[in-house]
């Protein structure tokens, strides 16, 4: 088995400043990776967004603002007590927890059981905006169970990536797990048990997996969580508790050989950060993706892209009485993917031509 370790994370990689005594161990080990790295390093890509100066004055504060709101909601469950007075919940009450989840704004919802293999080995030093220091901090696996949830985003703006509309979803979507981690967070420590609300600043584990061993999707040729009826366009959101929950099992509706006809987030990647090879960890088949060449194609952007999510036919919608069948049935899932390309086609705005986002001095912001 083995275990994820934050500081692998492109994020924490390229957050590493060029002669500290981490930036040393870390490419020590890691020599392949720091030529390229060393070139993404000290960028934000947001930076390299296209637009007038007015247009970047008004939007740019609203997606740094998600960030000081998301620090305060954390906090709002990290601070809270647990309560002496704890309620033995009986097993029904446990089930509709996941409604009660989904009151608090998840689309869909799984329970996990947490192994030492879920969490990360070690932080990557990511949750430094919230104003802890935790690079190279060992994490010691407090909790057994996970509550893992799905945030829809938006068809249309997802639609709309590679431009500033995808991002603004993606970041209206964090916010939004963020916001149902803090009220479960609170909701838990309030019936006597202990929690952790994982968000976008803040990750004790790798969310893709445990949201697979949840039972929510599979993990598709991009590597994000595909599930049957939004496809990759949702983001994934897990409260980590020491309450004892009934464990979903994962599911298999047969993506991995719908993958092997469609490979449309392949085709569409716009950096060639997508393959078709695939690497067993834990037992879950991840697809090999080159997170550098992807990361260089949002500094360009000024955008995250996101080109790979509205590709999936699963975020676009699928008759789902057929995916619930296509399993082991290759006519069917190949009937399935001409209908989606009869009705959508292969959704690539990019053609290869950069800036992706290419707004004009004094327009609105679309193109
Ligand atoms: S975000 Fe864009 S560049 Fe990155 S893998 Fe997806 S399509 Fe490729
Ligand atoms: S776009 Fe196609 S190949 Fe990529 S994850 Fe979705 S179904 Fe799989």
């Amino acid at each position: 088995m083995r275990t994820y370790d934050e500081r692998e994370v492109l994020f924490s990689r390229v957050a590493l400043e060029k002669g500290t005594k981490e930036y040393d161990a870390f490419y020590k080990k890691h020599p392949h990776l720091r030529t390229v790295d060393d070139e993404l390093r000290g960028k934000n890509f947001r930076d390299a967004l296209k637009g007038s100066s007015y247009y970047k004055r008004v939007y740019l504060p609203l997606l740094k603002e998600n960030k000081e709101y998301i620090k305060r909601v954390f906090f709002a469950g990290y601070d809270q007590k647990v309560s002496e007075d704890r309620v033995d919940l009986d097993p029904s009450f446990k089930e509709q927890l996941k409604e009660i989840t989904r009151y608090f704004g998840a689309t869909d919802v799984g329970f996990a059981k947490l192994t030492d293999y879920e969490y990360y080995s070690h932080l990557g030093g990511l949750s430094e905006e919230l104003g802890f220091d935790t690079y190279g901090e060992k994490v010691v696996p407090r909790y057994k169970m996970a509550i893992v949830y799905t945030v829809e985003m938006d068809k249309e703006m997802i639609n709309r990536a590679p431009h500033i509309e995808e991002l603004l979803e993606t970041e209206r979507a964090y916010v939004k797990v963020a916001e149902i981690a803090s009220k479960l967070t609170m909701y838990l420590k309030s019936l006597g048990y202990k929690a952790f609300g994982n968000n976008s600043e803040y990750y004790l584990g790798p969310m893709v997996p445990i949201a697979y061993d949840a039972g929510l999707g599979e993990i598709g040729m991009g590597n994000h969580l595909v599930t049957k009826e939004y496809g990759d366009r949702v983001r994934i959101g897990a409260v980590f508790t020491s309450l004892e929950l009934p464990v979903d099992e994962p599911v298999d509706f047969g993506l991995q050989e719908f993958c092997k006809i469609c490979a449309l987030c392949m085709i569409n990647c716009p950096s060639h950060s997508i393959t078709h090879k695939t690497r067993e960890v834990n037992g879950r088949t991840f697809y090999k993706f080159d997170d550098q060449t992807c990361y260089g194609m949002w500094l360009k952007g000024g955008t995250d892209c996101g080109t790979c999510m509205q590709s999936c036919p699963f975020s676009q919608g699928m008759d789902l009485e057929k995916v619930d069948q296509m399993k082991g049935n290759p006519v069917l899932m190949q009937e399935l993917f001409d209908e989606h390309m009869d009705k959508y086609g292969r959704r690539n705005y990019l053609k290869g031509k950069l800036p992706i986002v290419d707004l004009k001095e004094g327009k609105n912001g679309r193109n």
